[in-house]
C-alpha cells in the first residue's frame, strides 16, 4: 500500500505494522496486565479530565459548534462516571469468577479467569467525539489490553487534543492515538487485532468485519438506525415535550445515535404534541432557533447536503408544520417538525434512513399498540421509547418492541447507567459495552477445571460394557439418585 499522510507523517501499511509490534512487544511482556497498571492509566485518564476541561470543550466547539454546557454533561461528565466507577469496582472485575462444580467433576475447583485479549483496536465517530473515543478505552485499559485508538478525522480538533493529551498521560508503550481518515484507518485495519470496537455507520462497519474475517479478529460494532419514540396520550405532557425534545435537539441537534429519529402517536393526539413541542421549542431556542447558542450546527457540507435531501424530498411538500429553515454557510438548520400518515412513511426519503439531523417525522397511527406491530416490518433500532402512564402499553413495548436497549418515559438516559449493556441488535449492531460490560468485552472468560487425583471412575475407560455405560449415563445426567441406583446395579 502506498504510505499516506496524516498531520504526524507518513502513515500506512509498514507504521501501523510497526505500532502494533511496539504494543504486542509491551503487551507480551506482562506490563498491562497488574492491577497498578490498569489503575495507574484509568487514573491518567483522569488527569486528562481533570486539567483539560477547557481544551476539551474548545475542541468541541470548533468540531461541531457544541454548547460548552453539552460538552460537561454529555463528553466530559459522562466520561468521569465511567472512569471513577471502572476505579471502584476493577479489583473486583479482576478477581476470578466462582462456578458452581457438579458430580461429574467432583473433587476439583472451578473458575472463570477474565484473561487480556492483547492488542485491540478502537475507531470511534465524530458525533461525541470524545466520549465515544474514551469510553471503550476504559474497557480496554481495565481489561488490561495494549490499544490504539482511532479518533474520527470529522471532528480533527478533537482527534488532535487527545493524541497530545495522551502523549502526555498515557503510558505510550502500550495505549497509543492515531489519527487519520480513510487511509490511515485501512493501514490498520490490516493488521491483526485482537479485538476491534468500531462506532460508526453500517457501511464502514461492513468494512470494519470484512477486515475482521481475515485474521478471524472478533468485533463489536456499534452502528445507527432509526430510534422511534411513541408517544402516548397519557402522558405528564410538559415534562414529555421537554425530555423529547432534549434528546433530539439537545444532544448535537440530533446527530446522535440514540436520538429521537421520529414519533410514533396517535391521530387525535398528534395536533396537541405538535403544538405542545412548538412552544417548548421557542422556550428552549428562541423564536429564531437559527441564532441560538444552544444549537449544534451540521458538522459539515456532506452532512449538511445529506439532511437538506432529505428535506427537500418531494413528498414532504405540504408536510413540514415547524422550522425547515437553514443556511449552508454557516451549517446551521432549525429543529423541524414533519407530519405523515402511515401511508407517507412508506415513501418519505426521511424515513427510509437514518436522519442524524434535526429533523423530526411525526408518524401518526390508529393507536400505540398498531404502532407497535409496525416495528417487526422495520430494522431494529438502537433504541425504542415510550412515553406513557399505562403500566399495560409498558408491559407490551417491552414485550413487543425489540432494540439495542429501551427507555420508558426519558431518551437516552440508559446510556449513562453503568449496570446496563449498551450496543445494538441486527442492523444497529452488535456486542455491548458500558461498566463491567466494557470490561468483559475486552476479556476472554477462560475457564479452569483443576481436578484432584482422587474419585477416579473407570466407567470412561475400555474395555467397555454395559455396567459402565450405565454408571457413565448415570454420571452424566448429574442426579445423585440416579448414580446411586447405577453404583448399586439396581
Ligand atoms: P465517522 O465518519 O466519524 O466514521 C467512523 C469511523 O470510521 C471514523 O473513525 C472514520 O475514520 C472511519 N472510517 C470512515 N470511512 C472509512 C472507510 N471507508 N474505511 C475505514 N474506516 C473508515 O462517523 P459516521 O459513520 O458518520 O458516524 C455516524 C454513524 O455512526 C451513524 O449511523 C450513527 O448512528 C452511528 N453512531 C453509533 C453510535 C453507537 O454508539 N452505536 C455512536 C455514534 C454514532
Amino acid at each position: 500500500m502506498e504510505l499516506m499522510k496524516n498531520n504526524k507523517g507518513v502513515f500506512g501499511s509498514e507504521e501501523a505494522s510497526l505500532v502494533v509490534d511496539k504494543l504486542k512487544e509491551t503487551f507480551l511482556s506482562g506490563k498491562t496486565m497488574s492491577y497498578e497498571w490498569r489503575l495507574s492509566q484509568l487514573k491518567g485518564l483522569m488527569k486528562i479530565l481533570d486539567h483539560h476541561e477547557p481544551d476539551i470543550i474548545k475542541a468541541l466547539y470548533s468540531d461541531l459548534s457544541k454548547p460548552p454546557t453539552e460538552t460537561i454533561a454529555y463528553e466530559i461528565s459522562t466520561v468521569r462516571s465511567s472512569i471513577e466507577f471502572a476505579m471502584k469496582e476493577l479489583k473486583r472485575w479482576m478477581e476470578p469468577e466462582k462456578v458452581k462444580n457438579t458430580i461429574l467433576s467432583f473433587p476439583s475447583s472451578v473458575k472463570i479467569i477474565h484473561e487480556p485479549l492483547g492488542v485491540v483496536l478502537v475507531i470511534s465517530a465524530w458525533n461525541f467525539p470524545f466520549y465515544l473515543s474514551l469510553e471503550p478505552v476504559i474497557g480496554a485499559i481495565s481489561a488490561g489490553n495494549a490499544v490504539v485508538l482511532k479518533p474520527s478525522e470529522i471532528s480533527p480538533s478533537t482527534s488532535s487534543l487527545l493524541a497530545e493529551l495522551f502523549l502526555k498521560y498515557m503510558d505510550t508503550s502500550a495505549i497509543e492515538v492515531v489519527e487519520g481518515g480513510i487511509p490511515q484507518t485501512s493501514a490498520l485495519l490490516e493488521q491483526k487485532w485482537d479485538k476491534i470496537l468500531f462506532t460508526g455507520n453500517e457501511n464502514v462497519g461492513r468494512i470494519v468485519m470484512t477486515a475482521g474475517v481475515k485474521h478471524l479478529t472478533p468485533v463489536i460494532l456499534e452502528l445507527g438506525g432509526k430510534c422511534p419514540a411513541f408517544v402516548d396520550s397519557n402522558i405528564n405532557l410538559k415534562v414529555a415535550i421537554r425530555r423529547i425534545i432534549a434528546g433530539k435537539w439537545t444532544m448535537n441537534n440530533g446527530q446522535a445515535c440514540i436520538c429521537v429519529d421520529y414519533v410514533i402517536t396517535t391521530k387525535d393526539f398528534a395536533p396537541k404534541l405538535i403544538d405542545a413541542l412548538k412552544s417548548e421549542l421557542e422556550i428552549f431556542f428562541g423564536k429564531n432557533p437559527m441564532e441560538s447558542e444552544d444549537l449544534s450546527r451540521i458538522v459539515n457540507l456532506n452532512h449538511f447536503r445529506r439532511i437538506k435531501r432529505l428535506l427537500d424530498d418531494d413528498k414532504l411538500s405540504g408536510k413540514i408544520v415547524h422550522g425547515g429553515q437553514s443556511d449552508e454557510s454557516k451549517l446551521k438548520m432549525a429543529p423541524t417538525i414533519i407530519l405523515l400518515d402511515v401511508t407517507d412513511q412508506k415513501e418519505a426519503l426521511v424515513m427510509k434512513e437514518e436522519i442524524f439531523g434535526p429533523l423530526l417525522p411525526i408518524i401518526q397511527v390508529e393507536s400505540i399498540e398498531k404502532g407497535f406491530e409496525m416495528m417487526k416490518f422495520k430494522e431494529k433500532p438502537l433504541a425504542a421509547y415510550l412515553f406513557t402512564n399505562d403500566n399495560k402499553l409498558k408491559d407490551e413495548f417491552v414485550e413487543k418492541v425489540s432494540a439495542g436497549g429501551l427507555l420508558i418515559n426519558d431518551v437516552a438516559l440508559h446510556v449513562a447507567h453503568p449496570y446496563l449493556p449498551f450496543g445494538g441488535v441486527g442492523k444497529s449492531g452488535f456486542g455491548a459495552y458500558h461498566g463491567k460490560f466494557s470490561f468483559e468485552c475486552f476479556s476472554h472468560k477462560k475457564g479452569v477445571l483443576s481436578r484432584s487425583f482422587a474419585g477416579d471412575t473407570t466407567a470412561r475407560y475400555p474395555p467397555y460394557t454395559p455396567g459402565k455405560l450405565r454408571m457413565l449415563k448415570a454420571l452424566l445426567s448429574g442426579r445423585i439418585f440416579t448414580i446411586i441406583r447405577a453404583l448399586l446395579g439396581i
